[in-house]
């Protein structure tokens, strides 16, 4: 089971702490949210894994951070100032501005076909340098990132010199990225402010660029099912050609099912994360030395040259590229969707478990005490949650009945329950109670971090690489 629709996710995540609408106070901002205690472990673990997957487990991909605001020219040079458009109509009728591309010619909010002509909307969020510069000063003109990635195309030369990488390589990067979104909504699906993971994967021009491609689809479906996305809640997009992004010979979408009220072939699916193969355009239209047919330097601004030299075939040659670029917040959203489940107690009550991956989980181990009146058995759980803090992330709670406990933390995905008891004191164990099963065990506190670390890693469905440590759970 998943969650049933997104409405259901967002009351969950406000209730218990994960996302709120941000604003509020004031009224909220649309389509602006701020992750809570809770949403900003989430987040934190999915980029941790990503990280670890990508930049520690594999020899071939270094990291970077790159800054938000970069010069203009890189916009320039990039296409983004002439091509990063959307296009904008607006319904006659009722006065809705829309995406003409997310609509198929009929509005969205009253069904009308009578639409203005479809016109560009340049998306990059602007911004002015300098204290002294005027809101209209087209030499202080900045613009806030809306893709991580020409960071990394800039940086192209002084990672690979400076740590001596060889083709084929890979920089990943994770940051903040602003798109003036025409129709921001559907909760942290899309935002005007959201956050990507891309990694940009440098190879020879005559590599097999498509296969490629395929590739690293196949990686990224094990590396979201890792995270304990559902199969059958992901779909393969195929761009078509005239939708491909100017920098494109080839992109392929990766879609979740973040609409399954939808009856099927209604947008139930909306991307995740697109694959995209980059060809050499941005090293090559960053670099000072290619020329045009007249003899002209196509870029007269760049001080240098992104080109690379082969030692072996003694070739100097642009880098082609593959992009899987993903959103940390499509992502958090696809996770929780998918983790949402409801069971039955004895008492016919219907309990809310999110069966997150314990790898993802904001909380690993929650202590309670029995009874929070007896001051025994509270310094006991509370010298517990010290002692495991160090190995594995843990709270102590004491603010309700036993049972209600166990409610909050089934609900925000905690896999282990450990509660201390009045026999504790005597024999030195407490019960570990199982998130998904309901089952307890009673377990000796001396082998308890022991017992907690490998029932994790025993239900987690990405085992820890060897050599890291237990910490990383
Ligand atoms: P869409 O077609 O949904 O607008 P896109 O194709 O423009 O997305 P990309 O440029 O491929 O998106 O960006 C890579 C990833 O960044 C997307 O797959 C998505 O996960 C994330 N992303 C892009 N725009 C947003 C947004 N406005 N809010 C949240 N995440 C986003």
């Amino acid at each position: 089971m998943s969650a049933p629709n997104i409405d259901t996710i967002v009351s969950l995540a406000k209730r218990r702490g994960f996302v709120f609408p941000s604003s509020d106070i004031y009224g909220g901002l649309g389509s602006a949210w701020d992750y809570g205690p809770l949403g900003v472990e989430l987040s934190n673990n999915i980029k941790q894994s990503w990280w670890r997957w990508l930049v520690y487990e594999r020899d071939d991909i270094e990291g970077i951070d790159s800054s938000i605001i970069l010069n203009r020219l890189v916009w320039k040079y990039s296409g983004h100032e002439a091509t990063f458009h959307d296009p904008l109509v607006d319904c006659r009728e009722c006065k809705t501005r829309m995406r003409a591309d997310k609509i198929e010619g009929k509005c969205a909010n009253c069904g009308s076909t009578n639409l203005t002509e479809p016109r560009n909307f340049n998306m990059m969020f602007r911004t002015v340098l300098g204290a002294a510069a005027e809101e209209d000063d087209p030499t202080a003109l900045a613009y806030l990132r809306p893709e991580t990635a020409q960071g990394i195309f800039i940086n192209f030369l002084n990672v690979q010199t400076t740590l001596r990488r060889k083709i084929p390589f890979g920089i990943a990067q994770i940051g903040k990225s602003f798109r003036n979104e025409i129709t921001p909504g559907n909760f942290i699906l899309r935002t005007r402010e959201f956050e990507q993971m891309e990694m940009e994967y440098f190879v020879k021009p005559d590599a097999e660029h498509l296969k490629l491609v395929d590739e690293w689809v196949e990686l990224y479906l094990e590396w979201f099912k890792s995270l304990g996305i559902s199969g059958d809640n992901l779909q393969l997009h195929e761009v078509p050609a005239e939708e491909l992004a100017h920098y494109s010979k080839r992109t392929v979408d990766i879609m979740y099912r973040y609409f399954p009220e939808r009856p099927e072939q209604e947008r139930q699916w909306e991307e995740l994360m697109g694959i995209a193969y980059r060809t050499d355009f941005d090293l090559r239209s960053h670099s000072n030395k290619p020329v045009d047919e007249e003899g002209k330097r196509v870029n007269p601004d760049s001080t240098e040259d992104l080109s690379y030299f082969d030692e072996t075939t003694k070739q100097r040659f642009y880098p082609h590229v593959i992009e899987p670029a993903a959103g940390v917040n499509r992502t958090v959203l696809a996770v929780l969707m998918d983790a949402y489940s409801e069971k039955t107690n004895d008492k016919g009550e219907t309990r809310v478990i999110l069966r997150l991956s314990p790898q993802l989980a904001p909380i690993k181990a929650a202590i309670l005490p029995l009874a929070k009146n007896k001051p025994e058995i509270v310094g006991m759980a509370k010298a517990i949650k010290r002692s495991l803090q160090p190995v594995l992330r843990a709270v102590y709670d004491d603010t309700g009945g036993i049972g209600k406990l166990y409610a909050r933390q089934d609900e925000i995905g905690t896999p282990m329950c450990v509660t201390v008891d009045h026999q504790s004191l005597e024999d030195e164990a407490v019960t570990v109670r199982d998130r998904d099963t309901w089952e307890q065990e009673r377990v000796k506190v001396a082998e308890l971090a022991d017992y907690l670390q490998r029932r994790l890693k025993a239900t987690s469905p990405v085992q820890p690489v060897a050599g890291t440590s237990s910490l990383e759970i």
